[in-house]
Formats: structure tokens, C-alpha cells, sequence
């Protein structure tokens, strides 16, 4: 019997049997076989052949296999140091519903948050925004009136279902934005009608009036009934336990933003608004209650202001808000204003009604996508100085009650209760009044405009 077989070096040889020496070495294979089989039918005998790896070269084998794995190993710990490889996150790959954020590695569930600017039920401008994120409800501001509760309670009901708000916030002191807090006998407020958990409200005010006095001795009662009562103030310093930030749900949070007239004293009540981010991952919706231009620039010095997906329009779209310094810095996609188009309440000069035509140029630098609660109606009516102005003597929806969410792909989703029609197609934007014989477009859209 002779034995073919594969040496360390890679030569082959031709072993008899029981010997120890090969008896002839070959380059190729096919000659050792060759010389084998001659060999073995001489001797009458038979060979066979042993093609396994030498120890020794399995290896060095096994060892360049071994660095090859490491070095891969190395590379893709860079990469994903680096983000440029995301590893999956549980159950993400199975439900097309969940999308990955690319930088914050949040999951975005659609119908996880909601933001809903919601009409008052009046002429009035004023603000009331509801959150849902997850299980949590939040609101913003309660409306215009002490009616407005009514109108809010009715339409949070159908979210808020176990009477708790667990956030509160109201922005400033002036009416249009803690009536509904407080009601009357005949409409219950919302801190009537709710338990609440966390209320955040001004560190100043300058009004004396009635209705921030029965607001603050409303909260006080819900303080005594277990409810946590910081000012943005504290929430900044961390005073009584207060945060700037709170955590709504693994993916959602909201902070409170940090801006100059928590700490100073400014002649207009509306720069005393507190200011909030809600975080949903990488996107963000910007509410600033009243704010105007000086506190404006504090916030975009104070905070390094991100992209906003959604802003709440300052101010209810007045000229003194949303200005330049701070739309540059957080580039709205939608901009959701709560007033009521065209209401003489503060003024008879069409073009400073809200939405001021001054609002709408700067804006319009930004995005096309602005929606507006309600819309007033009115008669032509003389002013003192006998000029003729559209008198406010009722109100409609215009968009309704705005709802904001994100789709799967991040994209911003509107859905209003009484139509979507964006402010720069609808009727009353594009409507013609005659004052004083002259005709004039209610409003313009800049050129350049989006
Ligand atoms: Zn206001």
C-alpha cells in the first residue's frame, strides 16, 4: 500500500507503507499519483490518496480567517460610532407603522402625539392648545372667555378621558389665556373640571387684574388639592423641585425654554410668556404664548433653537410677534395661528387685524402651510374718525379646531375640523372690501413668498 499525501510544504509524496520516508517527492499531485499507481501495480499492492491539510497550515489559516473577522469587527464599530450604520431597534424592522429617527435613535409612532389648536367659541383672539403624547395630556393656555372651558372641556373630553391633566401651562396673565382655567358658576373651569398634575405658569405679571387674581387663587386651590405649582422661573433654576425638562414618553418630552423676562421686569405683559419645546425625537413644535420681539431675540440667544416642524404663530399672528430673528432660526414647515381672522377686537386698521398682513410677509419667507382657527364676520361699519372698518359681529370656523401630527415618514399631517385649506387660498385672504369707496385685497401674499 502506497500513500499519497499533501506535505507542510505543499509538495506531495509517495510513502510505502510502514515506512517512515517518503519514497519519492513531487511538485503536482497528478505526478505523485502517477508514480504511486506504477509503483503499487508493480508490488501488486494499491495506494490511496490523503488530500487533508498539515496541521500547521489550518493554522495559519484559522489565524488569517481570525485577524480578517477582527479587522471587520473594528470597521463596523467605526461605522456605527460614526451613525453611519444604525443597528435595528427591537421590533422596528417588523411594523412599517414605526420609523427610526435618524439622529436621536427615537421610534416615531404614528398617532403617538398629537397637537391640537383648538377654537374658543367666540370672536375673540386667544390661545388654548391640547397635547396628547401617549398616555399624557397637556394644555396650553385655556382660551378666551370663561366660556371657552366649556368649549375645550367638550372637545378634550373625547381624548382626556380619566379627568386628569397631567401638564398645564399658562403662558401670561392676560384673559385671552387663563379664562377658561378659571369659568364662572354657570361654566365650570378647567381646573374645575380637571385634576392637574403639574401647572407651569408666569414668574411675573404686571396686571392687576380680576381675572389673573381668580386665576392664581384657583391654582393655589389646586396646589392644596396635591397639584406641583412652579413658574418657568423655577423650572429654569430648579427651584421646589421644578425641571426644565419633562420626560411624556420614551420618544416625547417638552422642555421649558429659557428667555430674559423670567428674570426682569418688561412694560408689555406678553413678554412674561412661557416658552415651551416639545421634542418628539429630532422634531420639534415651538409654542411661545404672546412673546414679543425683544423676548423673541432672548430666546433665540438663550436657546440653541432647532428646525421646527410646527410653530404656534406668536401672538395670534400679530405684527410685534413671530419676527425674523426667530423664524430664521427655526424655519417653520407649518405655522398654526389661534385668533380670529379679521376681528376688529383690537384695532379697526384691516391690515393689523389678526393675522396681521405684516405676519404674513415674514412668514411667508418659510412656508406656505399656515392655518388659522377662526374666521369673523362682519358688517362695514365708521369708526371715530369716520373712516369705514369691517366691524366684527360674529364668528365662523376657518380651519375649525387645527390637528398636527407626523406620519411615518416625519412629514407633518393636517387634519382641522371644518377644512384644510391653507390661509393664502382661502376665501377671506382673497376677498375684496370696499372702505371709504376704495377697494383693497384683505390681504396679499409677499412676492417670493412659498
Ligand atoms: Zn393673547
Amino acid at each position: 500500500m502506497y500513500v499519497v499525501r499533501l506535505n507542510n510544504d505543499g509538495k506531495w509524496s509517495v510513502i510505502k507503507d510502514g515506512n517512515k520516508r517518503a519514497s519519492k517527492v513531487f511538485d503536482s499531485k497528478v505526478e505523485a499519483i502517477a508514480y504511486a499507481s506504477k509503483k503499487a501495480m508493480a508490488e501488486d499492492t494499491t495506494f490511496r490518496v490523503e488530500e487533508k491539510l498539515p496541521t500547521s497550515i489550518n493554522k495559519k489559516i484559522f489565524i488569517v480567517i481570525l485577524v480578517i473577522l477582527l479587522i471587520a469587527l473594528i470597521v463596523l464599530g467605526v461605522l456605527i460610532g460614526l451613525g453611519k450604520i444604525k443597528l435595528p431597534t427591537q421590533g422596528n424592522d417588523l411594523d412599517d407603522d414605526l420609523k427610526e429617527d435618524n439622529d436621536t435613535d427615537v421610534v416615531i409612532q404614528e398617532g403617538e402625539l398629537s397637537i391640537h389648536f383648538l377654537e374658543l367659541g367666540n370672536y375673540y383672539a386667544g390661545d388654548s392648545v391640547y397635547i396628547k403624547a401617549g398616555d399624557i395630556d397637556i394644555l396650553i393656555d385655556a382660551g378666551s372667555r370663561a366660556s371657552s372651558a366649556t368649549t375645550i372641556h367638550n372637545y378634550i373630553k373625547q381624548y382626556c378621558t380619566d379627568g386628569k391633566l397631567e401638564y398645564v401651562i399658562a403662558t401670561h396673565a392676560h384673559e385671552d389665556h387663563i379664562s377658561g382655567f378659571v369659568g364662572t358658576n354657570s361654566n365650570p373651569g378647567i381646573f374645575d373640571l380637571y385634576e392637574c398634575d403639574v401647572i407651569i405658569d408666569y414668574a411675573f405679571k404686571n396686571t392687576s387684574s380680576q381675572i389673573s387674581k381668580n386665576y392664581e387663587a384657583k391654582r393655589d386651590k389646586e396646589v392644596t388639592l396635591g397639584a406641583k405649582h412652579y413658574t418657568a422661573k423655577d423650572c429654569m433654576e430648579g427651584n421646589n423641585g421644578a425641571t426644565s425638562k419633562y420626560k411624556l414618553t420614551e420618544s416625547i418630552s417638552f422642555e421649558i425654554l429659557d428667555q430674559r423676562y423670567y428674570y426682569e421686569s418688561s412694560s408689555d405683559e406678553n413678554n412674561y410668556s412661557v416658552c415651551m419645546m416639545l421634542n418628539y425625537g429630532d422634531n420639534h413644535f415651538l409654542f411661545t404664548g404672546d412673546l414679543e420681539k425683544e423676548g423673541e431675540e432672548s430666546l433665540v440667544e438663550k436657546n440653541k433653537l432647532p428646525h421646527c416642524k410646527v410653530f404656534k404663530g406668536g401672538h395670534h399672528g400679530s405684527k410685534t410677534s413671530s419676527n425674523e430673528a426667530l423664524l430664521a432660526a427655526i424655519t417653520p414647515e407649518v405655522v398654526c395661528v389661534c385668533c380670529c381672522a379679521g376681528s376688529s377686537e383690537y384695532t379697526d386698521n384691516v391690515d393689523n387685524m389678526f393675522p396681521t398682513q405684516d405676519f404674513i410677509n415674514r412668514v411667508a419667507r418659510y412656508t406656505n402651510r399656515v392655518y388659522v382657527t377662526t374666521l369673523a364676520k362682519y358688517t362695514i361699519a365708521t369708526n371715530k374718525e369716520g373712516h369705514e372698518y369691517p366691524k366684527v359681529n360674529g364668528f365662523e370656523s376657518m380651519n375649525g379646531n387645527i390637528v398636527v401630527t407626523l406620519n411615518s415618514s416625519l412629514e407633518v399631517v393636517v387634519n382641522c375640523s371644518n377644512n384644510q385649506t391653507v390661509l393664502k387660498e382661502t376665501e377671506w385672504f382673497n376677498s375684496t372690501i370696499v372702505l371709504d369707496g376704495e377697494s383693497r385685497k384683505m390681504r396679499t401674499w409677499p412676492e417670493g413668498g412659498k
